[in-house]
């Protein structure tokens, strides 16, 4: 049996974010460290975006900022100027080979490739077992997925699954200064389907398409619908793809569990994807340096203030119920409220009087009657 002060189940974004964090606060000096995972990740596996203002931990990892978006659905469409927020988008090869390269200069870091199961928390520490071993330690951070079926969640649960293509055109098609954020003009199927895209130069850019449904697609049918959006809006010319991304995130206010005695769950098996969004880069980067700051105190886990839960169930609900149009509401909320508004909402920073303000321009009713429900 091996012991460490600290354990972290999972070498992608939460569990390397955690352990840099930790160093950056100066609380691994002089601790026995393991990092567990079946691979070191080094891939451009997944494009982290997110809205910040200033600076963030990760400023000179990013690889593009836009201080514009644009929206559009079939009706309208706006653009807004997002100061004092910008757009950033960090890639995740970029991220890995950052980090890894940090941790590896920690005396004390163990590595493991392995896979880590029956993972547990004692009265005094946290165990699991790794290549027919058991490990123990005082604390352990788990990033292992939490499984979750949507047909047993009885809190509103819509998949967003997403392909994106990464294509180079051969004449100038973008404008590297402002990003497509959400982009209905596709055949909506009675579920909320949009078009993303965040140029990174004239000929260069991500388009990806994202669907908030339980319903999965088959790669060439998310492919058949990327190819005709381009057609549609962008260039009836040649490009290349040059790089794919796919994935999915389940938006939920399924109630995650955050911390058992000295286990901790973070990264999306730990709650850490806005319900209603599915954004998670930058609610788990601030959870975590909160907990850093604060180790080996570990009592805040939480990653989205709790308020918002209520506001995401709303939203949730409305959308899996199909009340209102997701189209509908998107593009409203950006035309009918200053950018950074919505921006400091959905980043769950916002003040109360701005989320009377935000809400006062949503049709009421539908919400109102939504909030109650869910609030009983
Ligand atoms: C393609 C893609 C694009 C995304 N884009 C965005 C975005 O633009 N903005 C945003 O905010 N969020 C985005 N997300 C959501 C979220 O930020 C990512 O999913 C993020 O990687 C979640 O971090 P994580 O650590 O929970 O999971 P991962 O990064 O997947 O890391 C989990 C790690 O744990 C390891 N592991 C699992 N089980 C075990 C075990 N039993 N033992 C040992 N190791 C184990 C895995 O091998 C893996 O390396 C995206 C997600 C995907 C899939």
């Amino acid at each position: 049996m091996s012991h460490y002060d600290i354990a972290v189940i999972g070498g992608g974004l939460a569990g390397l974010s955690v352990l840099y964090h930790l160093k950056r606060a100066g609380k691994l000096s002089g601790k026995r460290v393991l990092l567990v995972d079946p691979q070191r990740k080094t891939a451009h596996d997944r494009t982290w975006s997110f809205w910040e203002t200033g600076e963030g931990p990760f400023e000179e990892l990013v690889y593009h900022r836009w201080d514009q978006v644009s929206l559009h659905n079939a009706h309208t469409h706006c653009t807004c100027d997002l100061a004092p927020y910008a757009y950033k988008v960090i890639l995740s090869n970029d991220f890995y080979a950052h980090v890894n390269g940090i941790l590896d200069g920690v005396g004390a870091l163990t590595r493991v490739q392995g896979q880590a199961s029956e993972v547990r928390s004692g009265p005094a520490t946290a165990s699991f077992q790794l290549g027919g071993e058991t490990v123990t330690a005082d604390i352990v951070f788990s990033s292992e997925p939490h499984p979750l079926d949507y047909r047993e969640v009885k809190q509103p649960y819509l998949d967003q699954h997403f392909r994106g293509w990464f294509i180079e055109t051969e004449e100038d098609t973008f404008d590297p200064r402002r990003a497509s954020l959400m982009d209905f003009r596709t055949p909506q199927e009675g579920e909320t389907r949009f078009f993303y895209v965040l140029p990174f130069s004239k000929r260069r850019a991500m388009v990806e398409i994202a669907i908030f449904s339980n319903e999965h697609l088959r790669t060439e049918q998310y492919d058949a619908l990327i190819g005709d959006y381009i057609h549609a809006h962008w260039t009836q010319g040649p490009y290349r793809v040059y790089h794919t991304e796919g994935g999915n995130i389940p938006m939920t206010t399924y109630d995650y569990p955050r911390r058992t005695g000295n286990l901790i769950y973070i990264g999306l098996g730990g709650g850490a994807a806005r319900p209603s969004t599915g954004y998670t880069f930058y609610g788990l980067q601030r959870q975590l340096m909160r907990l850093a700051a604060a180790f080996p105190d570990i009592s805040a886990t939480q990653v989205w203030p709790e308020k918002h839960r209520l506001y995401d169930a709303t939203l949730l609900r409305i959308l899996e119920q199909r009340k209102l149009r997701g189209d509908e509401v998107f593009v409203n909320l950006f035309q009918r409220n200053p950018p950074a508004r919505v921006l400091a909402f959905l980043n769950g920073e916002s003040t109360l009087w701005q989320e009377l303000r935000l809400m006062g321009t949503t049709p009421i009713g539908v919400f109102g009657t939504t909030f109650v429900r869910e609030l009983l």
